[in-house]
């Protein structure tokens, strides 16, 4: 394999002259700031907000890195996976010129973001067993091919997708390979992130808006080389963290044992739904799952989905997507929820 990130750079962005900010230019202790024309008096609300965040994020950097035993420097964070998404696009992808590969059914964003971006999209469907299709893969590949993104666990099927190909796709790739590990925190799977060292093309996407239990704070973090952690840095908006989520963050981050029972109780969750969703004869197949979903293949989706909005309970209908087809995508909810969910279900087959 012969990856060169040099090469792969879209030639603005290897030659961008980033933006400096006056926190870029002193970010050390002193004690009159007059240098970023910020409000010297204060906020007018009971917390300060009226210094400008650190661009960088040191701190909460320096928290996760203990937390996922992984340098500082190979971490990005960004508003949301979503902004990582993009951020890929714009430094790697040359609009109407470069292509990138999707595995569908999959995340949505990556196409749009795909879109956005002017960037051409080659899709190689997974198998049936929603795995890689590693031979239509490589078919796909052509010399402007810059990305291949790969959710593990999937979403909307919640599988996990088989290590050892994600490792084929790795060592014959030439550009990189995005794994958005989202939902790995429910999954048998180990992530990625132990691996980085020996894959200089592999960027890893986790985030905290799922098992975290923050979707409204957008704190995506990307893991890789430090090579492609300057590229992000080098195009991002300087203050691309707002001060109040790298403070709700820190706080966050000093309470893994809470998550992590809600991780262990959710799992627990899972089982016993996708158990009593099999005593339904109406349910014609639950894909094993590692996430904190169920993707459920059953009679009358759609009408089912319908019910269920009548009933006030909202579960995703993926029905009439590629693969998914008769298929309902329903979250993990808390025992109260789901005990509700089931019952509904059967309602509406009898
Ligand atoms: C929910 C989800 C995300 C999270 O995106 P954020 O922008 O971090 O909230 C990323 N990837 C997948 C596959 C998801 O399902």
């Amino acid at each position: 394999m012969s990856f060169n990130l040099d090469l792969l750079l879209r030639e603005n962005i290897k030659n961008l002259q980033a933006y400096s900010s006056a926190r870029d230019e002193f970010d050390g202790e002193a004690s009159v700031m007059l240098d970023a024309n910020e409000n010297a008096y204060g906020s007018p609300i009971s917390q300060s907000f009226n210094r400008y965040p650190d661009p960088l994020q040191h701190a909460v950097k320096q928290k996760l890195s203990k937390i996922k035993g992984i340098a500082p420097e190979h971490i990005f964070l960004g508003n949301g996976s979503d902004e990582a998404i993009d951020l890929l696009f714009r430094a790697f992808c040359q609009p109407g010129l470069d292509n990138v590969i999707l595995l569908p059914p999959t995340y949505g964003m990556y196409e749009v973001s795909a879109n956005i971006n002017d960037v051409a999209v080659r899709k190689v469907n997974l198998t049936p067993d929603y795995q890689l299709d590693i031979e239509a893969i490589a078919a796909a590949v052509d010399g402007n091919t810059k990305m291949i993104f790969i959710c593990s666990p999937n979403n909307p099927t919640g599988n996990s997708i088989r290590r050892q190909d994600i490792e084929t796709v790795l060592v014959n790739f030439d550009g990189l390979v995005v794994l958005d590990e989202a939902y790995i925190n429910y999954a048998k799977q180990t992530s990625f992130l132990a691996d980085l060292k020996e894959f200089p093309n592999l960027v890893v996407l986790q985030t905290l808006s799922k098992a975290w239990g923050l979707a409204a704070l957008r704190l995506g973090m990307a893991f890789a080389h430090p090579n492609i952690i300057r590229v992000f840095n080098k195009i991002k908006p300087p203050y691309n963290i707002n001060q109040a989520t790298q403070n709700f963050a820190l706080e966050a981050l000093e309470n893994v044992e809470v998550v992590n029972e809600w991780i262990r109780e959710s799992v627990a969750e899972r089982t016993l739904l996708v158990e009593r969703l099999q005593d339904i004869p109406q349910i014609e197949h639950i894909t094993p799952s590692d996430a904190n979903f169920v993707l459920v293949r059953l009679e009358r989706a759609r009408e089912l989905y319908k019910y269920l909005v009548q009933q006030g309970i909202i579960v995703r209908d993926r029905s009439t997507v590629t693969l998914c087809e008769g298929a309902l995508r329903m979250t993990i909810g808390t025992p109260k929820e789901n005990q509700i969910l089931l019952t509904k279900i059967k309602e509406f087959y009898t």
